[in-house]
């Protein structure tokens, strides 16, 4: 019983991270075209991507193949499994909402694109970060999914990794380039979670 939940939580994460590169990809390819005309891709910008694959693909793919570290296994529950579930395949729907109302803004770093417009719809409207929330809703995903408390750490430590090196920056680049339409953004909207931070 305990084995059947726990390979079901691993298959589901697997079809997840699956679904990530499906959504994601046509978005690389086409961010190809667009040229770019400031980019801030810095030391900190590479360490906090890095951080957030291997904590939310890399150790769980690890887990997963080779069920290692196993010292940090621990009693697997189903409601945990369909929770996460649920939970992670809400952040992969705002994960491609996210993309889409970026379209040709978006790009995997700190980069502004040749006509760049500044994005208020969609999700947008209530955060400025809503991919960020999608990462966070998927490391969540990923600690119900997987049971194993070093599996859990790893996504929710890459995920706020990532965050912290990550947002300050973005913003101070956005206020930059887009001034007092950037700054009036910022103060109708929070970073991550509507209506509180
Ligand atoms: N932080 C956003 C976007 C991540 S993609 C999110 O979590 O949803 C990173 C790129 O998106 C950056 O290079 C930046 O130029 C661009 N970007 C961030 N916010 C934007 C916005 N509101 N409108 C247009 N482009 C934006």
């Amino acid at each position: 019983m305990n084995e059947s939940v726990a390979l079901t939580g691993q298959v589901l994460w697997v079809i997840g991270v699956v679904a990530w590169y499906v959504i994601r990809y046509p978005f690389e390819r086409r961010a190809r075209k667009v040229r770019v005309v400031s980019s801030r891709r810095t030391a900190s910008e590479i360490v906090g991507l890095a951080a957030a694959v291997i904590g939310m693909a890399v150790v769980p793919a690890i887990h997963v193949a080779t069920g290692m570290p196993r010292f940090a296994d621990y009693p697997p529950q189903a409601w945990a499994v369909a929770l996460g579930a649920v939970v992670y395949a809400y952040g992969l729907w705002l994960f491609r909402r996210s993309h889409k109302e970026l379209g040709r803004n978006w790009s995997i770093t700190l980069e502004i694109r040749e006509n760049h417009r500044l994005v208020r719809t969609g999700p947008y409207a209530l955060v400025r970060h809503p991919m960020y929330t999608s990462f966070l809703l998927m490391a969540v995903g990923q600690a119900l999914l997987i049971a194993n408390w070093a599996v859990a750490a790893a996504g929710l430590l890459g995920f706020a990794v990532l965050a912290v090196l990550r947002i300050g920056t973005e913003e101070r680049m956005m206020a930059e380039i887009f001034g007092e339409e950037y700054v009036g953004y910022m103060g109708r909207t929070k970073r991550i979670v509507p209506f509180v931070y």
